[in-house]
């Protein structure tokens, strides 16, 4: 299979995808779904294990795409799916599981050309931070008077919150009626309505946010006789929504995350050029072997 990034293109793609993920939530998770309808959590992870994905021509071309934008369209279908069958409030996560071998890599092998890539890591937790929250979803509205349009727009971890650039409602109407060809009227109207497109405002009630918390890791090479193998470096992922909280020091896993770059600690994105790898978590199973730190005997002592 290819590494090659292939953007989501033009609206009949991204449908395309949606329709294969219903087609496989309304398949192989249909009884998952119905059993999860009574869960008191409210939010709720569901794993789908990856060859399912791979199983499907349509969802498996996209999986090497922009894979946060493929995991936020999967999710999205999901729980719409999933309503008719929620007897209480609740939402699911998408998380992926069962990553095959080939995707395995050391954590202390990673550099910037992976950045996009999704692996799978065997790691111990060394340190964590305070839940935090992330703005993950941002909705504006047009400022222009009479329009009122609203957008909604998906905001980066740990980036400056983006806004719309353009009004596609006043452009439409800006061009509504304009004879053909009449380049006069064109730029009369062009002129009239400057610096009017971009004034968007943002709809403070309407935010979305999630939790996240930072996890430090190292590399861990789990042995069934023992003794494990330990990494040199400690490396950052982020986990969000019900994995936050839920892996304390010494917890041994296996994540399943992609590769971001982010700023260094403590400085501002903007203004240094230097930057650090990331890890997006998708998807976590617990190490088979051992569940602790302490439950293992280590080569050189324990990662901690
Ligand atoms: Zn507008």
């Amino acid at each position: 299979m290819s590494y090659e990034r292939r953007p989501i293109g033009p609206e009949e793609d991204l449908q395309d995808l949606m329709d294969a993920f219903g087609e496989l939530f309304e398949g192989a998770y249909m009884g998952e779904l119905r059993s999860l309808g009574s869960c008191e959590e409210q939010v709720f992870s569901f794993d789908v294990e990856y060859a399912d994905l791979m199983e499907h021509d349509v969802i498996r071309d996209h999986l090497v795409d922009d894979i946060e934008r493929f995991m936020l369209t999967g999710e999205q279908v999901l729980n719409d799916r999933f309503r008719q069958h929620m007897k209480a409030p609740c939402r699911l996560v998408l998380r992926l599981a069962g990553l095959p071998e080939e995707r395995r890599r050391p954590l202390d092998s990673l550099r910037m050309r992976d950045r996009g890539r999704l692996f799978t890591f065997d790691v111990a937790v060394t340190g964590t931070t305070p839940p935090i929250g992330y703005l993950q979803r941002a909705t504006y509205t047009c400022r222009v008077p009479g329009c009122g349009e609203t957008v909604q727009v998906d905001q980066r971890l740990a980036r400056e919150r983006e806004k719309p650039s353009s009004c596609q409602a006043c452009m439409q109407r800006m061009f509504d009626g304009l004879p053909d060809n009449d380049e006069g009227e064109y730029i009369r109207r062009m002129a009239e309505q400057r610096g009017m497109f971009g004034d968007f405002g943002l709809v403070t009630e309407d935010l979305r946010y999630i939790d996240v918390q930072y996890l430090s890791v190292v590399d861990v090479v789990p042995s069934g006789k023992g003794p494990w193998g330990q990494g040199r470096h400690t490396w950052t992922a982020v986990v969000d929504e019900d994995h936050v909280g839920s892996y304390p020091v010494g917890s041994l896993l296996r994540l399943h995350a992609t590769v971001n770059v982010d700023h260094l600690p403590e400085r501002t994105f903007a203004k240094d050029t230097r930057r650090c790898l990331l890890l997006r978590v998708e998807g976590i199973e617990p190490l088979d072997d051992a569940a602790h730190v302490d439950d293992v005997q280590w080569s050189n002592g324990p990662p901690v």
